[in-house]
């Protein structure tokens, strides 16, 4: 016997067997059971999802020689030359192929006669939107009212090119891209089959590679066993079809969101080095970063869609990383540059810089971020110099906007003096002196309060210079702006 392809030889003939197009197969096996079947429909989406199939599988349904029915036999005469594209009643034209009006006028001639064995006659057009405008005019009157034995399939990758006059005599369907996990289950499920001897993290290869489309990935499949036999690891796929393997992607992320920008160079430098097209690289980086994002926003449910379980777990422990909103940052940073990469003239320069700024995005602290920060210190020192107040009868009213005193050990002030007067927030800064050697003008000092002169809290002496300047644009001294404020807040806040 002849080889088959896989996609052929494994093309669905069920409602239940089609993958990832549950929305749809429900809602025709609705209509089928109840009998209440349109005379024409829409199927729009990518190439590769399951289009033609489930046209194919519409019209067994209704012609299957034990039907109507949403289970078609597969057995019988009819199915059977259905399944081969030989039925004499199910007529299945190329629309891209077949465009013009004198082609159409051929499928009108065609409605006139009766099925020859069927129930109905049913006419597939493929890539519909190819059609010209003077052959989709002459399609309008036969679509709008067609003989009760005559069904019309289209199906297209470009639903918006179809004449909205023909689409509002159809009932629309959206197939959509399947979902990484669905892909890696009929995989699998088509290895064991066949007896393929595959890892988890070839097939994976295999899903990204497909982007979202089953007939492209059993067709790289056929190419891997041609390529390899029956025995497949990841670094096959990854010869074959010039990817990255998983784990090299997971370290070039996790370097970004460290900011380990030598490590991101070394990566970067292995790829150009054996040759992997950039353009993919960055297309496959930013999928794991839309993948992390959904982790961090929607939870594991929702990400294990698109993922393996091993990278589910790369995913948990890169989402303590970094925040939502520094990734929504390295995201549009990649985007960017993918649409620049195809007139770079130096994709490898471009990259490098580029994943250099996703590095500093990652690190780098929001003002806002520091703000808040700094707000809650601020109130949270005020509530604990407002606890340490004395408790003296003048100092009573005055207590949450009052400093603390010098030194816990020192006597309450006396209560017949009045109260100073208060004095907007409480905060003064400084910067250093000149002649403090330190010219980068980033370092702050604590002040000397000339109204007040309070020093810290419970008699501790004034915190000593911080040696190293202060970045806002680095995250590593995110903490120590913060530690610095509070060492500032501790010893001169003013109130
Ligand atoms: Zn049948």
């Amino acid at each position: 016997m002849a080889y088959e392809v896989l996609a052929r030889k494994w093309r669905p003939k069920t409602f239940d067997d089609v993958v990832g197009q549950g929305h749809v197969t429900r809602t025709l096996a609705h209509a089928i059971e109840q009998d209440r079947i349109a005379h024409a429909y829409l199927f729009v989406g990518p190439r590769g999802i399951g289009k033609t199939t489930l046209s194919r599988i519409l019209a067994m349904a209704l012609n299957c020689e034990h039907g109507p029915t949403i289970h078609p036999c597969g057995e019988c005469a009819t199915c059977k030359a259905i399944a081969a594209g030989a039925d004499l009643d199910v007529v299945e034209l190329d629309a891209a192929s077949n465009n013009k009006v004198e082609d159409i006028h051929g499928v009108l001639d065609q409605v006139q006669f009766a099925p020859t064995h069927s129930r109905f006659k049913i006419f597939i057009l493929d890539e519909v939107h190819m059609l010209s405008v003077a052959a989709f005019n002459a399609l309008l009157k036969t679509l709008e009212e067609p003989p009760p034995y005559v069904k019309f399939i289209f199906a297209t990758t470009e639903g918006d090119k179809v004449l909205p006059t023909i689409v509002s005599r159809c009932q629309r369907f959206d197939l959509r891209r399947i979902a990484t996990g669905d892909i890696l289950g009929r995989l699998r499920l088509i290895c064991n089959a066949e007896r393929i001897t595959v890892t988890n993290d070839a097939l994976l290869a295999i899903a990204r590679g497909s982007n979202g489309g089953l007939r492209d990935a059993l067709s790289a499949l056929d190419q891997l066993i041609a390529f390899k036999g029956s025995d497949l690891g990841e670094e096959d796929v990854l010869a074959v079809f010039g990817l990255v393997s998983r784990e090299a992607l997971e370290t070039l992320a996790a370097d970004i969101l460290k900011g380990d920008v030598a490590g991101i160079l070394r990566v970067v430098a292995a790829f150009d080095e054996s040759g992997k097209d950039m353009r993919r690289v960055t297309a496959e980086l930013l999928g794991h970063f839309r993948n992390l994002l959904v982790f961090q926003q929607a939870g594991a449910e929702l990400a294990k869609q698109d993922v393996s379980a091993e990278q589910l777990a790369v995913l948990e422990e890169q989402a303590r990383l970094a925040p939502p909103q520094r990734v929504i940052e390295i995201a549009s940073q990649l985007s960017e540059m993918e649409a620049r990469l195809r007139s770079a003239l130096s994709v490898r320069t471009l990259v490098e810089m580029t994943l250099i700024r996703c590095a500093r995005a990652a690190r780098s602290v929001a003002l806002d971020e520091v703000l808040r920060r700094l707000t809650a210190l601020r109130d949270q020192t005020i509530r604990r110099l407002a606890a340490a107040a004395p408790k003296g009868p003048a100092a009573a009213d005055a207590a949450p906007q009052r400093a603390a005193p010098a030194a816990p050990d020192a006597a309450p002030p006396p209560p017949s003096p009045p109260a100073p007067p208060r004095h907007p927030p409480p905060i003064a800064l400084r910067e250093p002196e000149p002649d403090d050697g330190d010219t980068d003008g980033g370092e702050w000092m604590p002040c000397e309060d000339p109204a007040t002169g309070i020093s810290a809290p419970h008699g501790q002496p004034a915190p000593p210079p911080v040696a190293e300047p202060l970045q806002m644009t680095d995250g590593r001294y995110a903490d120590e702006i913060v530690n610095h404020a509070l060492r500032l807040f501790g010893g001169r806040v003013v109130v």
